[in-house]
């Protein structure tokens, strides 16, 4: 994954750039190729960085196997909260037969694999300079990206359905405290119909 043409060009590719499938089968293994001869290179030299951003179920996982795969690596993971709240059985918390703290997991044995940790929000990648800016001010310069930030909610994407019409009749849950929130929203909403 690290090699890809999706992860090395994610932004450029999520900013609308639309290609077809056998174009970016094709375009993936040209990058993989030239990208295995790059990191091998930096890794000969001892001073290959691989960056994810997210560490969700995807950025965390793919940071631990890259570090796994050659420990020489330098992994950094880039992530806004200090726990992540997981989304699976997270019905059974809004059911009550599961308490919230239950989904909470921290970040300590992703340490323990020897991941340095950015608790910080990315908020700007220059692929071409290889730098990723975060909103503490830091500047991070990679060898390989890992873009794995997720999904979210665009509030702007309905004319007339917006954050606060949410409140009232939400169509999607966002991990964290605020889906449960709005599904007690959304409960009392039920209730009163
Ligand atoms: C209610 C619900 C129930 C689900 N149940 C299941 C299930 O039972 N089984 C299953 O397989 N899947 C389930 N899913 C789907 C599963 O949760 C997702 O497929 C999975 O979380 C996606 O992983 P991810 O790493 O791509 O993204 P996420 O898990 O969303 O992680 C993205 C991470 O990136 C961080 N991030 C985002 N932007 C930035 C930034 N700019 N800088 C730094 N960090 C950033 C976020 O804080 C987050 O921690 C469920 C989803 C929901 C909503």
């Amino acid at each position: 994954m690290v090699g890809s043409a999706a992860v090395r060009h994610g932004l450029s590719a999520m900013s609308g750039t639309r290609v077809n499938r056998r174009q970016f089968v094709s375009v993936s293994v040209a990058a993989a190729g030239s990208a295995a001869l790059c990191c091998a290179a930096a890794i000969a030299q001892g001073s290959a960085h691989g960056v994810g951003i997210g560490g969700g179920f995807a950025g965390a996982t793919c940071a631990r196997q890259l570090k796994r795969l050659d420990r020489k690596i330098q992994v950094t993971l880039v992530e806004t909260n200090p726990t992540f709240i997981a989304c699976p059985f997270s019905n059974a918390v809004i059911a009550g037969f599961r308490e919230l703290s239950a989904q909470r997991f921290t970040y300590e044995k992703v340490a323990a694999d020897g991941i340095a940790l950015a608790a910080a929000r990315a908020t700007a990648v220059e692929p071409g300079a290889r730098i990723i800016s975060l909103a503490d001010g830091q500047r991070l310069s990679y060898d390989r990206l890992i873009l794995a930030p997720g999904i979210d909610i665009r509030w702007d994407a309905l004319p007339g359905y917006g954050e606060a019409a949410a409140e009232q009749m939400p169509h999607a849950w966002k991990a964290g405290d605020r889906r449960f929130c709005c599904a007690g929203s959304w409960k009392r909403w039920k209730m009163a119909a």
